[in-house]
């Protein structure tokens, strides 16, 4: 399958050089030529299918036959190995939990796929590959324990001194092997920013190769659908036909996935795009004017974005016809005082424990289910990742998983940077010659 830029349709590229440098040449985004329907057969079989044979029957139109179809297999079976439950939280509502990978948080799907295809395509590209990423938290950790220990990558981390939660520092600081986390004196931005200078500077990029693995690429959003038709297939056993799913959204790779499933056939009857205060897409859906804006920080702060790379994804779906998107996409805002709230109603309530960003999922559909729909949503993160704002609230300890105990058990080991980008371009052509 070939792939073309967001910006201009003519310009393609094959999944080896989309995957390797995330964005086109011309910095749109990559979509697929075309988005295949699933068989009849595919459907037939869908509910009894393991997570890895669905990502393996799904994703195979996309990364096949350039991925031989016998080592995609396995690729999916050993990415996508960890539970995802769909649990009934009350009558109407079902919690899709994601956060049972080894960071807590669904990024660990998309993550763990990408560091997969990435290495099949460095092991014959002669020399290591460099990810650069940026992180206020989440992304940092599903992407270095995606990659940790894969061969041909070394990835380095760079987070905002101070800026970053203990338990979210102690999942990327830890973990050694080919990660390198360089704590940088200054703010997200900042790191951003080193990242950017980083890919436009010549004299490092003829020294080594480089590449972001943040969710524009399209191997770290293509594998989210496979958990749409996991949840579907979930639905189904539980006695719902109709589903309707949301969405707590930031950059929207998580629904640009959803939507793409959709195209290929999953039966959804509705999905609802909930952002925290940071509303530029909902207010987009009211009025019809898309105006980004700087990002203002929430108890969900991994959905505090105001500029939504992904969006243009889910307008491409759609010819960019907002009338379109609207018949089947409700976007909603939820405030900060309803995440407090509905954390505190659904443990009273149901004695289950929302994280911030499950709550805005959870608030949205009570918000606009209608009688007799049902609705999923998409619990992307677990609750002990956020105890600061849950115990608060809940007002007992969380208990912290296994993994996550073994992460804050772990020694912490970094490289420290100013944001001066010469200090962090020597500390990366060290290591990477290094290893
Ligand atoms: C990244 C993230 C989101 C937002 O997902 P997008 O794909 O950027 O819309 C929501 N919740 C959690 C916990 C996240 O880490």
């Amino acid at each position: 399958m070939q792939y073309y830029s967001t910006n201009n349709k003519e310009l393609k590229s094959d999944l080896k050089n989309a995957v390797i440098h995330g964005l086109a040449a011309d910095k749109g985004l990559f979509m697929p030529e075309e988005i295949p329907a699933l068989s009849q057969e595919f459907w037939q079989k869908l509910p009894n299918m393991p997570l890895g044979e669905i990502g393996f029957e799904t994703l195979k139109h996309f990364f096949c036959p350039e991925i031989p179809e016998d080592d995609f297999r396995k690729l999916t079976d050993d990415a996508f190995n960890f539970p995802i439950p769909l649990f009934p939280v009350s009558d109407n509502i079902s919690a899709l939990e994601l956060f049972h990978g080894p960071t807590l948080a669904f990024k660990d799907i998309g993550a763990r796929f990408l560091a997969r295809v990435m290495a099949r395509f460095t092991a014959d590209y002669g020399c290591d590959i460099n990810v650069l990423v940026a992180t206020s938290g989440d992304t940092g950790s599903a992407v270095a324990n995606g990659f940790l220990g894969v061969k041909g990558v070394n990835v380095f981390v760079l987070y905002p001194k101070g800026l970053v939660s203990e338990v979210q520092e102690k999942q990327f600081t830890t973990l050694g092997q080919n990660i390198t986390s360089i704590e940088v004196d200054g703010t997200f931005d900042d790191c951003q920013s080193l990242v950017k200078t980083a890919f436009m500077d010549d004299d490092l990029k003829q020294q080594l190769t480089l590449t972001s693995a943040n969710s524009i690429n399209l191997a770290r959003f293509l594998p989210q659908m496979v958990y749409y038709f996991y949840a579907y297939a979930q639905a189904v056993k539980q006695g719902h036909d109709k589903i309707n799913i949301c969405v707590p959204s930031g950059n929207f790779g998580n629904l640009t996935a959803g939507l793409v499933a959709y195209k290929m056939g999953l039966p959804v009857n509705r999905f609802v795009a909930a952002t925290n205060i940071n509303d530029i897409v909902p207010k987009y859906f009211e009025t019809g004017v898309y105006q980004t804006a700087p990002s203002i920080a929430t108890p969900a702060n991994a959905m505090d974005v105001g500029d939504p790379s992904n969006f243009i994804r889910v307008q491409e779906l759609f010819n960019k016809e907002l009338k379109t998107i609207k018949e089947l996409i409700d976007s909603i805002s939820i405030e900060n005082e309803d995440i407090f709230s509905t954390i505190d109603k659904v443990y009273k309530k149901f004695n289950y424990i929302l994280d911030p960003h499950g709550a805005i999922g959870y608030k949205a559909l009570e918000k606009l289910l209608t009688d007799g729909e049902h609705g999923i949503f998409l619990a992307t993160a677990h609750p002990a990742k956020f105890p600061e704002t849950v115990e608060k609230i809940i007002g007992k300890e969380i208990k912290q998983p296994e993994r996550l105990k073994a992460f804050l058990n772990g020694v912490k080991s970094i490289e420290v940077s100013s944001k001066e980008y010469g200090m962090l371009k020597q500390i990366v052509i060290n290591r990477a010659l290094k290893r």
